[in-house]
């Protein structure tokens, strides 16, 4: 969790900026409260095609590249800006967070990692296999599709990552927040019961899926550790928008994906739409009957 340095003076006028996950020394506040993240190509690209696609009422507004001491950062803006003291989250979207290449370079240089054998440990003393106790370590691979089991994303297509409600703390641990239940839990939590805000980010969500269905943008790109950022204000009103392009990639020319079908390596599908779906549907069985 990191928050700009800025502290603002006049809250109405200057929003200031609060970060519930990711890198912390990545992101500055530039002018007119707009946001700096440091620069990735890749992002970039995916920005500049969003400007032109159906999606771009879902994503910052992007702004091209900014200098700040000799490192180059996109600019977007600040999705708090008009909202009062807000709650966030960040939900990460998508059956997998790793990107088919990055098991492709992962296999081809297999390490056995001690560190990665540490941290699967560290978690679960039962998860590592017989031969990968006696080597003390496991393949990067491996360690990578046994992490997407452990919270929601495997199960449900989509994981919290983090949540910040109104003058409180971050709450980051959700890294085993696996089933239906602690997921409706911890959502019940950041909304504080609230109908309406629930009523409101349902809305949205139902209204970003029509848009999903049509986009040129989704059908061409495998989307991988991409997120939905919720906020909302005591005042009631509510936003989501899809943030986070860094492992956003274009497909080759002749293939499209539908986010639905099951990933099977080679087909690209990443299940963005699926795990929508099941966002969306305990939502809304979060509202009385
Ligand atoms: P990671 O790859 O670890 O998920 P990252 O360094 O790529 O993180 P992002 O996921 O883009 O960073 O953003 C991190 C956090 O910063 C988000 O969870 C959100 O709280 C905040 N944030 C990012 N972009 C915006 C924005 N345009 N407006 C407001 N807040 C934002
Ligand atoms: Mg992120
Ligand atoms: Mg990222």
């Amino acid at each position: 969790c990191g928050a700009s340095s800025p502290v603002p003076m006049t809250p109405k006028k200057s929003q200031q900026w609060l970060q519930v996950v990711g890198h912390a020394g990545s992101f500055h506040v530039g002018d007119y409260g707009r946001l700096l993240k440091r620069f990735c190509k890749r992002e970039q690209q995916c920005y500049l095609r969003l400007m032109k696609d159906a999606l771009r009422p879902f994503v910052p507004e992007y702004h091209g590249v900014v200098q700040l001491d000799k490192l180059d950062y996109n600019m977007m803006d600040n999705l708090l800006t008009h909202f009062i003291t807000p709650a966030i989250m960040d939900c990460k979207i998508g059956s997998r967070t790793y990107l088919e290449e990055e098991l492709h370079i992962a296999r081809e240089r297999p390490q056995p990692r001690k560190d990665m054998y540490e941290k699967m440990v560290a978690v679960d003393p039962e998860a590592p296999s017989i031969q990968e106790r006696a080597q003390q370590a496991v393949l990067k691979t491996r360690y990578m599709q046994w992490r997407e089991t452990l919270s929601s994303t495997a199960s449900l297509g989509f994981r919290i990552e983090g949540f910040r409600k109104a003058n409180e703390e971050c709450h980051t641990n959700f890294k085993r927040t696996k089933s239906r239940e602690q997921v409706m839990k911890a959502f019940d939590s950041f909304v504080e019961s609230s109908t309406q805000i629930v009523w409101g980010y349902l809305r949205q969500l139902k209204q970003l899926r029509q848009v999903l269905e049509t986009s040129d943008f989704f059908r061409t790109h495998e989307v991988v550790g991409s997120s939905l950022l919720f906020v909302h204000d005591w005042t009631g009103r509510t936003g989501v928008w899809m943030i986070d392009f860094g492992k956003t990639v274009i497909l080759p020319p002749h293939l499209t994906l539908d986010h639905r079908t099951p990933w099977a390596e080679g087909n690209r599908e990443d299940g963005y739409l699926w795990g929508l779906d099941n966002l969306i549907d305990i939502l809304a069985n979060m509202l009385p009957t």
